[in-house]
């Protein structure tokens, strides 16, 4: 059997959980560079042009860690009535053109079949017992639930530091805690000991801020270099961020078939109705569920996201303003390609969020909260 130097998509920091969970099964893992504008260019050359952005930036995550010496993929499939479904078979298609000799392995179907998944790592696992295959994927989510309840506090504390900075460079270094982190007693300190440094640091905790809640397509939701920092921005801008959906949670919902008890996105596809009755791909449903749900909250404002094109996004963006009409919420939809910008970015999140400040003193001072607002 050849050796195995496995890599996998960029998605947040999901490397960091992925590495530990295969290197623990005794496997050698090639985690890919960090997205840059390079990793995205090399997508681009290769991907179609009416591609998925996510998709375009995975293959660049794929062709940088092929340099690296890697050979085999791992990457969760799907279906639906987008092209996620298709994601696999085109990227396959591509490599191969290209010469890379890569082994994909797609977790096929998630969402239903963890038996599935569980046997397809097995497969990857080799000789590896039952019992490591198990402490390795409780290593995974240790991880996963770490990096979540850190980005959650950092989301917190980004609007109300004093020294901008602070927040961001301390995130960081956690980060890298986690990520040493071998076992899980060392994972639970890691995260431990941050929130202690995190309270040393000089903040406003009186300061008035806006809660914005962020919906849309789960890769733009979840990492950074897609969404431009949106929620670095908005930090410095004074709002507070939510998002509709963790790591934590679409590892539960969509590889663990939902087992494991904490909050699963499948709430707001109650809150949807009556706005959308029907699955329409991607995480569209969660959107405007999640749009309900951010306004039943009292939050200020939603932002969505998504790449541009992306069919379940277009599907949302048309009933949310109905969703922020009825619910009484400001909305902004944004799209994300290879040709968006970070200056263009500022410009439309500074507008928004001056709004929802806006309308947040007058409401104090005007009328109950309840009352919905027409912004439309
Ligand atoms: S959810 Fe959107 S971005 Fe993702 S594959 Fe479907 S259409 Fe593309």
């Amino acid at each position: 059997m050849k050796h195995r130097r496995v890599t996998f998509p960029h998605m947040g920091h999901i490397h960091i959980a992925l590495k530990a969970m295969l290197e623990s099964i005794g496997l050698e893992v090639i985690v890919p560079p960090p997205i840059t504008k390079r990793t995205l260019s090399r997508g681009i050359q290769y991907s179609p042009e009416f591609a998925c952005l996510p998709l375009k930036i995975n293959l660049g995550n794929f062709l940088e860690a092929f340099d690296l010496g890697a050979n085999t993929i791992v990457m969760a499939g799907g279906w639906g009535p987008c092209r996620f479904g298709y994601y696999a078979q085109v990227q396959r298609e591509i490599l191969r053109d290209l010469g890379c000799n890569f082994e994909l392995i797609v977790l096929e179907a998630p969402d239903t079949k963890f038996s599935a998944i569980l046997g397809q790592v097995k497969e990857l696992a080799g000789n590896c017992s039952w019992r490591q295959i198990g402490y390795a994927v409780r290593l995974g989510w240790e991880k996963v639930k770490a990096l979540d309840a850190l980005e959650i506090r950092v989301q917190q504390l980004r609007p109300r530091e004093i020294r901008g900075g602070q927040v961001e460079a301390m995130y960081r270094e956690v980060l890298n805690d986690i990520d040493r982190a071998a076992n899980i007693k060392q994972i639970r300190a890691a995260l431990q000991e941050g929130y202690s440094r995190f309270q040393k640091l000089i903040l406003d905790m009186e300061k008035p801020v806006v809660r914005i809640g962020l919906v849309g397509e789960i890769y733009t939701v979840l990492e950074p270099f897609t969404n431009l920092h949106i929620e670095r921005h908005l930090g410095r801008l004074g709002a507070e961020v939510t998002r509709s959906i963790y790591l934590s949670q679409w590892v539960n919902d969509h590889l663990f078939a939902g087992l494991l008890r904490i909050p699963s996105t499948k709430t707001y596809w109650n809150l949807s109705v009556p706005y959308i009755n029907y699955w329409v791909g991607g995480h569209g449903r969660e959107t405007v569920g999640g749009a309900v749900y951010f306004a039943q909250q009292g939050y200020d404002g939603v932002i969505q996201i998504g790449p541009l094109t992306c069919m379940p996004e277009i599907v949302a963006q048309s009933i949310l303003p109905q969703v922020s009409l009825e619910q009484g919420i400001p909305v902004l939809t944004l799209y994300f390609d290879e040709h968006s910008g970070e200056a263009g970015l500022l410009t439309r999140l500074e507008a928004f969020v001056d709004l929802v400040r806006r309308r947040k003193k007058r409401e104090k001072k005007a009328r109950p909260k309840s009352q919905p607002v027409p912004i439309w």
